[in-house]
């Protein structure tokens, strides 16, 4: 994929629409690291947290919205606690995928996740939903 950053893309639109929807300030980032190096999935993403917010600041929509990363995290907020910059990342990955279904994808169906997996999906599920709901 050809990537054009520009002046236009950074702080655009796309940036603006990803911290009202997730609540975060993206630029407050300063690329220590320190997310990725803790994230628990980071070594089956193809982009790390850290990047995540980088395509973000540079307003790389389509790069973000193709990746496999969104899709993977699993909101344990590990990146949270380990930011010097008090960002949560989960917001942002929440922010993407609402986007990216928006636009009309939808990584994984049902049908399509292995049944080994799902046999563990509605613990996690439900540790997702309990920590991000505050319940
Ligand atoms: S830990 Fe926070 S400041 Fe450091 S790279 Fe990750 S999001 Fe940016
Ligand atoms: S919340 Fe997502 S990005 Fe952050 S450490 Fe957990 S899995 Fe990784």
């Amino acid at each position: 994929m050809r990537t054009e950053i520009s002046a236009r893309k950074v702080k655009g639109e796309f940036l603006h629409q990803v911290e009202e929807l997730s609540g975060q300030s993206v630029w407050a980032c300063y690329q220590c690291g320190c997310c990725s190096s803790g994230c628990p999935i980071a070594e089956e993403m193809d982009l790390l947290p850290n990047q995540v917010i980088r395509y973000v600041q540079l307003g790389m929509e389509e790069e973000l919205l193709a990746s496999k990363t969104i899709w993977l995290c699993v909101s344990c907020f590990q990146c949270f606690a380990r930011c010097p910059r008090g960002i949560d990342i989960s917001k942002i990955m929440d922010a993407l995928r609402q986007m990216a279904m928006a636009g009309g994808v939808d990584r994984f169906g049902p049908g399509e996740i292995p049944s080994a997996e799902l046999a563990r999906a509605p613990q996690q599920a439900l540790v997702t939903v309990v920590r991000k709901l505050g319940a």
